[in-house]
């Protein structure tokens, strides 16, 4: 029997599936943990359960000296707040939850998508204010996302689930950029830049995982290469979009909105950006729901359990 820490409260079956094979502790609170909770952790625990905001950096594990944990099994597939190449240096092994969370990502993508162009939180706050005097013919004018161009950054399991929602749902003609040459399984074309893409999208949706590789990749240039009356989504990382930019592109007429899941400094959202009424802000929700965070909790689970009965890992980063 190994001892598991897992550092959130996650569903009850989650919890059972572990502690039937191991002794489980579980983190009662919902904040990240603190270094010195990390430290302790990583000299105590055999497998911790982290997530995002658990940030597991090089400079943790070389604190923590003495470690005992030989397995961080992520829940959610971005794992960019570890540093693996610093896991693996001190023979921790890393895995993360992909695939199980690709359709809940992809839906919240089209709900920021549709209430940014049809300006559904702006009616909302209207509505209950009491400010609504009734129907007339101009008021709150939004846009149609049916036949327009989607531009998907980042064709992979989520990028690719946005685009068959916006094809099939949408009648949309999907443009995307990708890191490697791909062949979606839908009508959809790749574009050589990522400035082309901005240039040719009416909504362009960000999926790229966070990290060095993608930091800042949406900067001023994209913003200005963007039409003015295109819409940005975010449901990827705050770090891979240039949030001063983004704020300066919708303070100018640059692009006509915003819908985000995701924020450079979470929980901080700018306070510019909660001024604005064509944007739509989320509190992280891309995989909230009961049934993708128990299979989310259920693979991290799984790659726990098969780690310490010497299977091989389901989901391995
Ligand atoms: P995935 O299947 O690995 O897809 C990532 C795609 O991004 C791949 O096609 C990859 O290209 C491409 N890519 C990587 N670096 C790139 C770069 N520098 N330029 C262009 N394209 C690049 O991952 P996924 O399951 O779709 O998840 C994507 C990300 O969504 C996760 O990493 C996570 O951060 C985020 N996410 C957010 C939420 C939320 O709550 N808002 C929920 C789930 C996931 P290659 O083909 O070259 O690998």
């Amino acid at each position: 029997m190994k001892t598991v820490l897992v550092t959130r409260p996650l569903p009850q079956p989650v919890i059972a599936a572990l502690a039937a094979a191991h002794k489980v502790a579980v983190r009662d609170e919902t904040g990240p943990m603190s270094g010195d909770e990390m430290v302790a952790a990583l000299r105590r625990f055999d497998a911790i359960l982290p997530t995002i905001g658990d940030a597991f950096s090089a400079e943790i594990f070389a604190q923590a000296g003495q470690i005992r944990t030989r397995l961080l099994a992520n829940f959610g597939v971005g794992y960019n707040h570890i540093d693996v190449a610093a896991a693996s240096a001190h023979g921790i092994a890393v895995t993360n939850t992909p695939g199980v969370l690709t359709d809940t990502t992809a839906d919240l993508a089209l709900t920021l998508i549709l209430m940014t162009a049809r300006r559904a939180g702006e009616g909302e706050r209207l509505l209950r204010a009491g400010g609504w005097t009734g129907w007339h013919p101009t008021q709150l004018m939004g846009m149609d996302v049916s036949g327009k161009v989607l531009g998907i950054v980042g064709m992979g399991r989520i990028g690719e689930a946005i685009a068959r929602r916006g094809h099939f749902g949408f009648g949309m003609k999907v443009l995307f950029y990708n890191r490697s040459p791909k062949t979606p399984d839908l009508p959809a074309r790749q574009v050589g830049s990522l400035a082309a893409l901005a240039a040719a999208c009416d909504v362009m949706v960000v999926a790229v995982p966070g990290g060095a590789e993608t930091r800042h990749l949406i900067d001023a240039d994209i913003f200005a290469a963007m039409k003015p009356t295109a819409l940005f989504i975010n449901i990827a990382r705050g770090d891979v979009v240039d949030e001063a930019a983004l704020i300066a592109a919708l303070q100018a007429g640059g692009i006509a909105g915003a819908g985000l899941d995701v924020y450079e400094r979470e929980p901080v959202v700018p306070e510019a950006l909660t001024r604005m009424e064509n944007v739509t802000l989320l509190p992280h929700l891309g995989s909230a729901t009961l049934e993708t965070r128990t299979a989310m909790g259920m693979l991290a689970a799984d790659n726990i359990l098969a780690f310490f009965a010497g299977k091989p890992l389901p989901s391995p980063v």
